[in-house]
């Protein structure tokens, strides 16, 4: 499994459509300060899955979309896709080639695709997850994370290795099904009140 192509579109200083091509093997990103090289690693978190906007350097979720600039209005949406060699069959789908897309508009809302094909943010998030890739699956090492992983507590370092092991997902759908546990339980509650009203 490799990353084929990623493509921005309105994403942060990328206001045109603009495609990067990795082949495989070691690619790097170089140009002068400001240029958007680290705004590249975004797309690729952002398309991921990243939820934070703060893991995006942005203080709300709609700084990924172009802000304009003296000579460029601002846009209405961003978007990114990412093309991943699957000929090696890590991800679990039946392609060899797996294109991810992540869409949002400034009027509020998102769609995500796979393959062309809606889907939800955590369909995403759970075919990533499954191969070691995925928003929080630390792929993606930022300027000063080394030093922040260092100095870790140990239940952070839990965390990390928890998900490198893969249990993360497996912790995430046990907190989901606890919280809606935890709902059921209140609805029961609340049908035994309305009951003992009736009778
Ligand atoms: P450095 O080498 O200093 O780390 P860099 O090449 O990694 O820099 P980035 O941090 O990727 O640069 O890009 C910063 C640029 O992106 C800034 O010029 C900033 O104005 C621009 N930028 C960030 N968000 C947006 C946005 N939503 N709309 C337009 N431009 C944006």
């Amino acid at each position: 499994m490799h990353l084929k192509t990623l493509t921005v579109r309105g994403f942060k200083s990328f206001a045109s459509a603009t495609t990067f091509e990795f082949e495989p093997g070691v690619t790097a990103v170089v140009g002068p300060n400001g240029s958007g090289k680290s705004n590249v690693v975004d797309a690729l978190a952002w398309v991921m899955g990243e939820q934070g906007a703060k893991s995006l350097r942005g203080g709300s979720m709609e700084d990924v979309i172009f802000a304009g600039t003296a000579e460029r209005q601002p846009l209405g949406r961003a978007s990114v896709s990412l093309t991943i060699d699957n000929s090696d069959g890590a991800l679990p789908i039946d392609y060899t080639e797996v294109t991810i897309s992540r869409t949002m508009f400034r009027s509020g809302g998102s769609e995500y695709t796979i393959n062309g094909t809606k889907c939800r943010l955590l369909d995403i998030q759970e075919l990533l997850s499954d191969s070691g890739l995925g928003r929080e699956m630390h792929v993606i090492v930022g300027q000063g994370q080394l030093d922040q992983i260092l100095h870790a507590t140990p239940e952070q370092r839990r965390g990390f290795i928890e998900e490198a092991a893969g249990v993360l997902k497996h912790r995430r759908r046990r907190e989901r099904s606890v919280r809606k546990l935890e709902s059921m339980q209140t609805n029961l509650e609340r049908l035994e009140d309305l009951i003992g009203e009736i009778s």
